[in-house]
């Protein structure tokens, strides 16, 4: 798919004051620093659509962007864990979650993942949450310059391993990026044109 508009429309922390239009969308969230905003630039060919930042804990908001005038690219915040007494279980901001259980509109979801780092319980809690949900989501991993292919390998199936190790009959699909090189844009892009005439 080639990307001829992407224009900002809309930041809120409410999902009920997103946009209105039944137009497909496709949120992209992870940790703090995990390359996302980059990511989004990359893919959408614009330097600062996404502000890219090296400071963990920018603004909580859900940023909706019109590409093509026909789906929403949904930027999320960095997800964390709320702060909750220490008896209850842990949870993840609830804004994020009221937009995941209820935007009619999410096609789907990708969670970013730093392929550098061993899989990080977080990112482990966030995607089983996700799964329990029935929300459909893919794994990018990001920032896959840095590191060799072989490693890039391990680092794939040692993730593969960890979530059969919490009861994931198959992995999701996946992809391998690097904002810096372009690797994995036309994989995410062609996958959302997949989707989307579903
Ligand atoms: P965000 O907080 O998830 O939006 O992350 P940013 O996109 O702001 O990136 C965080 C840091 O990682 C910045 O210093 C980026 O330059 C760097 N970064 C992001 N993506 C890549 C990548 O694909 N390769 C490399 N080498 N660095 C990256």
């Amino acid at each position: 798919m080639k990307i001829n508009t992407a224009e900002f429309v809309i930041s809120n922390s409410d999902v009920s004051k997103c946009p209105k239009d039944f137009l497909p969308e496709y949120a992209f969230i992870g940790r703090s620093n995990v390359g996302k905003s980059s990511l989004i630039n990359m893919l959408t060919n614009r330097q600062k659509l996404a502000k890219t930042s090296g400071r963990p804990g920018k603004t909580q908001l859900i940023n909706h962007f019109l590409i093509n005038n026909n789906w929403f690219l949904v930027d999320l915040p960095g997800y964390g864990y709320a702060k909750v007494s220490k008896k209850t279980k842990s949870v993840f901001q609830q804004f994020i979650t009221d937009y995941f259980e209820k935007r009619q509109q999410l096609a789907c979801a990708f969670v970013l993942i730093d392929i550098r780092h061993e899989a990080q319980a977080i990112d482990i809690e966030f995607m089983s949450y996700m799964g329990e949900s029935e929300i459909p989501f893919c794994i990018i991993f990001t920032k896959a310059d840095k590191i060799s292919k072989v490693k890039i390998d391990s680092h794939v199936a040692a993730y593969k391993k960890q979530m059969f190790a919490n009861h994931w009959a198959e992995m999701p699909p996946y992809f391998v990026t690097s904002s810096t090189e372009g690797t994995g844009k036309e994989e995410v892009l062609n996958y959302i044109d997949e989707v989307n005439q579903e």
